[in-house]
């Protein structure tokens, strides 16, 4: 279509409506200034006031390099008198806003320049958008490959360089037997499948810890830091925890398990990022291979240790017969007066090889294969009688107590009131000076059978402890109906609650929980003087930590129940 003026008028007889320059100046779109040779702002349009957030007058006089620090380092685009030139550069507006944008500088007649800016925001956001989309994958949001060994580069080098302690380890998860979904349900279930394992691995994890979509079913987890490699085995057991739930997916409620490999790279190991991803890989494999639902730690070869999942296992099966376990106690203290009260038996693992294990590897371990009821019955036996020893010896200056942990395995496998029946005629010990600790998770994952197992329990005279509380699966409602004696309180909002308020106020809510359902609170790991305050105050009645003392072998018991109470102006000592 023809869209020409039928009758142009010719130019003599054109008219502008308003035909003042500075009605022109001021209908441009684009920031408009006029400066001087000294830059100073002689002129600015409506735009340039908007964009630098002020009235026009205001930027009439002030120097250019208020708006635009940078104006005067511009070169030859100031000394050039024909031509426009265009630079980029970050201006600063009045209301504090700082953007990037494009300067053009052109000559004007007689001295002086117009310059022309443009905000480049909406540009610079499209673009970091599209890197983005590069380094993140599309469907679950996860970083990719490339910039997880850019962050596992970087720990690796903060390493090197000495600006972060402690180790680095990679975990390796794969979802096992992904192509079976994708082959019978088809892909999209299968991406359904993936987006929803990566936002509940990511939701487990929290922020602070960094997930990555490696390709295929693969996921990739930093842990930075890792302290006695604890932190990565406790990061790897909570991602396998997140598939024992179902999911949900093209309208089906599917199970699917997960096999995990870890990988460790100590501050004196000079490891790139690739080398310690494919030995995470290696070891998840094996995971895989060895039937999924598994973790697998790679260790190296220097080292010696060979921790393969399938190693410990089998090594399990020995050390009960060939006497590598042992038990160290850890004393349980009255917040008030220091005085001993009870010790919590606690499993060691010394191999022959002479390396030690600690529970948070073999106790998963032992429980995946069943080995957790023999290992079980034995700490439970070892406790009594340990116990029943130092009640004859020392009478009423031994421990009250010995506190045993149960494992929810052991709840399911074995028949725990007979047992217990069992270990208490065996080894003499009266009911009284028992107490079992059993995880939140343990009482909620079988509500049924885990409230019948601890009446029977109590009513045999033995007390229950919820041990970590306030960690796993909220046993909130089943509280009241359980015959509970004791909640402790897990050592993360302990090591916390002197310096971070959440954690106080979760302290405080448990104390008076406990106490509005007629329980006692224990406190563990108690580190500082000032933790020991703020538990006193609330009215916590026993805590346990390194303060006070670490686990120790029976004979250092033994030391403790000779020696008083500390003395309330000096109430506790350190032990160690
Ligand atoms: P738990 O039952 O919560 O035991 C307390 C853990 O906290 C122990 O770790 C203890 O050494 C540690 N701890 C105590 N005070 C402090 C402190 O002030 N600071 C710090 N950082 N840590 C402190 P451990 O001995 O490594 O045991 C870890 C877990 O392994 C235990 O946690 C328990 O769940 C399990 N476990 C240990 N022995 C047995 C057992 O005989 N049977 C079962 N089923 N589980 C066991
Ligand atoms: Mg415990
Ligand atoms: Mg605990």
């Amino acid at each position: 279509m023809n869209t020409a003026h039928p009758n142009p008028p010719s130019a003599e007889n054109r008219t502008l409506p308003v035909a003042t320059d500075g009605a022109i100046f001021d209908a441009i779109g684009d920031a408009l200034l006029v400066v001087d040779p000294t830059r100073l702002i002689l002129r600015a349009n409506r735009a340039a006031a908007s964009l630098f957030g002020c009235p026009t007058q205001t930027l009439v006089n002030a120097d250019l390099a208020r708006l635009v620090p940078n104006a005067a380092e511009l070169g030859d685009a100031w000394t050039a008198t024909v031509g426009a030139r265009t630079v980029e550069v970050h201006a600063l507006g009045y209301d504090g806003r700082a953007f990037p944008a494009t300067l053009t500088i052109g000559p004007l007649p007689g001295g002086g320049h117009v310059v022309c800016i443009r905000d480049l925001t909406d540009i610079a956001m499209a673009q970091r958008q599209l890197v983005n989309r590069s380094l993140r994958d599309g469907l679950t949001g996860l970083p990719t490959r490339g910039l997880f060994l850019e962050q596992v580069d970087h720990a690796l080098a903060r390493r090197r360089a000495g600006t972060a302690t402690g180790e680095v380890a990679v975990v390796c998860l794969g979802i096992d037997r992904f192509k079976l979904v994708n082959d019978s349900l088809g892909y999209p279930a299968g991406d359904e499948l993936l987006a929803e394992a990566a936002a509940r691995i990511t939701a487990e994890l929290g922020p602070g810890v960094p997930v990555a979509r490696l390709g295929g079913d693969e996921f990739g987890i930093l842990v930075d830091g890792a302290g006695r490699k604890g932190e990565a085995v406790v990061a790897a057991e909570r991602s396998l925890g997140v598939f024992s739930g179902a999911f949900s997916i093209a309208g089906r409620s599917l199970l699917v398990g997960a096999s995990l490999g870890i990988a460790f790279a100590a501050p004196e190991d000079d490891l790139a990022a690739q080398a310690l991803l494919s030995n995470a890989d290696v070891s998840m494999h094996r995971a895989k291979k060895a039937g999924g639902g598994r973790i697998e730690i790679f260790e190296p070869a220097r080292h010696g240790e060979a921790l393969g999942l399938l190693e410990i296992e089998l090594a399990l099966r020995d050390a009960l017969l060939r006497g590598e376990f042992e038990l160290v106690y850890q004393p349980i203290l009255d917040m008030q007066r220091g005085a001993l009260r009870g010790v919590e038996a606690l499993l060691r693992w010394k191999r022959e090889n002479g390396t030690s294990v600690p529970p948070s590897i073999f106790i998963p371990i032992a429980e995946k294969s069943g080995l957790i009821v023999q290992i079980g019955e034995w700490v439970l036996r070892r406790a009594c009688s340990q116990m029943k020893a130092w009640r004859d010896r020392f009478g009423a200056a031994a421990p009250e107590y010995v506190a045993v942990n149960l494992s929810a395995r052991q709840i399911d496998r074995t028949d725990v009131p007979a047992l217990v029946r069992r270990v208490l005629a065996d080894t003499g010990l009266d009911a009284r000076h028992l107490e079992l600790e059993l995880t939140e998770s343990t009482v909620v994952e079988n509500p049924a059978v885990g409230q019948s197992v601890l009446q029977e329990v109590v009513a045999l005279g033995v007390s229950l402890a919820i041990d970590d509380f306030g960690t796993g699966q909220s046993a909130l409602s089943l509280l009241p109906r359980l015959p509970l004696a004791k909640l402790k309180i897990d050592r993360s909002f302990v090591a916390r609650m002197d310096v971070e308020s959440e954690s106080f106020e979760i302290v405080r809510l448990i104390v008076s929980l406990a106490q509005a359902l007629g329980m006692r609170t224990v406190a563990e790991g108690i580190e500082r003087e000032s933790q020991i305050r703020l538990l006193r105050s609330l009215g916590c009645a026993h805590g346990q930590g390194y303060f006070f003392h670490r686990p120790l072998p029976a004979e250092e018991i033994e030391r403790l129940c000779g020696s008083p109470a500390p003395t309330p102006q000096r109430p506790y000592a350190a032990a160690d």
